[in-house]
């Protein structure tokens, strides 16, 4: 298991900074047994000129706002005050380069009902900035991204993870690094945990909000190809037109821009250094290193 802490690692707990070894929650918690929480994935950088900066720490916050409210779980915080308490736990763990996971989760509740309190937790771990050039091997999943009819995909909540990690999980089982999941109607979807741009005749296609987590990367990429003057589609795509793409790649706050080398047996023809994609992941890197 990784070490995500050690005995003197300090979190966020409900208003204060504890000692991570020392926080218990109760094993009666709803969000336990029936996966009804919502959580965030941020990173933090060292900056250019040396201080660390939070990536779009307001709009990560807005998102678990908009999250726990879709859920009806009670939240009472603002994107301000956690932002600031942000910043107090990775001072206080002498962090710069981390990921960061806030957690909303409920009390004990063994029932449906909905719950009058939540609790929040901030945790942060070291995450070293991405420099290698590795494509990944992807595997399209057996398994589909749930009905949006059934689940909120537009919320991070922690129940869709079980989703996530049973694809990652068999496309590893496949001998693949990474699972690309298609949505009820065989449209391609997203990655367990980013999402999916493919790159056709200089131009990108990206597949809608709907059936996806439209991620808070997706949107910097999209404002960075109307910077760089690339094309981009948001529209749907299914995996045979995907097979006939120049490049692809995935995005998400954890992976931020990685090129896809290939799709089960297809292999991308463009070279990495010249997809637009690799463009944009060293515009994504200027962009998250630059201080305000
Ligand atoms: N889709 C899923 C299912 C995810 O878990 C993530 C990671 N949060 C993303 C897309 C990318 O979102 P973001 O860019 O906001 O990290």
């Amino acid at each position: 298991m990784a070490n995500y802490y050690n005995p003197d690692t300090i979190i966020y707990s409900n208003g204060k900074l504890v000692k991570a070894a020392e926080c218990t929650i109760d094993l009666y918690s709803q969000t336990l047994h029936y996966g009804l929480g919502v959580f965030e994935g941020i990173r933090s950088y060292r900056l250019q000129d040396g201080s660390t900066g939070i990536f779009k720490a307001e709009a990560h916050y807005n998102r678990l706002e908009a999250s726990a409210r879709a859920l009806h779980m009670p939240y009472i915080w603002s994107s301000h005050e956690l932002t600031a308490a942000t910043y107090s736990v990775l001072q206080a763990n002498n962090l710069q380069d981390a990921y960061i996971r806030p957690l909303v989760y409920g009390p004990a509740n063994m029932s449906f009902n909905f719950n009058t309190e939540s609790n929040l937790a901030i945790m942060a771990w070291p995450m070293q900035p991405f420099l290698g050039d590795k494509l990944l091997r992807v595997f399209t999943s057996s398994v589909q991204r749930p009905n949006p009819k059934g689940f909120n995909m537009r919320v991070k909540a922690c129940g869709h993870y079980v989703n996530s990690i049973m694809a990652s999980y068999e496309a590893k089982q496949h001998g693949y690094d990474e699972a690309l999941l298609l949505d009820l109607e065989g449209n391609v979807s997203e990655a367990p945990g980013a999402n999916v741009f493919i790159e056709k005749n200089g131009q990108l296609i990206t597949p809608p909000a709907g059936n996806i987590l439209p991620g808070i990367t997706r949107a910097t990429v999209l404002e960075l190809c109307a910077t760089l003057h690339i094309p981009v589609q948001e529209r749907h795509f299914t995996l045979a037109e995907m097979k006939t793409a120049d490049s692809a790649f995935f995005c998400g706050t954890a992976a931020e821009i990685i090129g896809i080398q290939s799709i089960d047996a297809y292999s991308f023809p463009t070279p990495w250094p010249e997809a637009k994609g690799h463009q944009l992941q060293q515009a994504y890197q200027q962009c998250i290193r630059q201080a305000s």
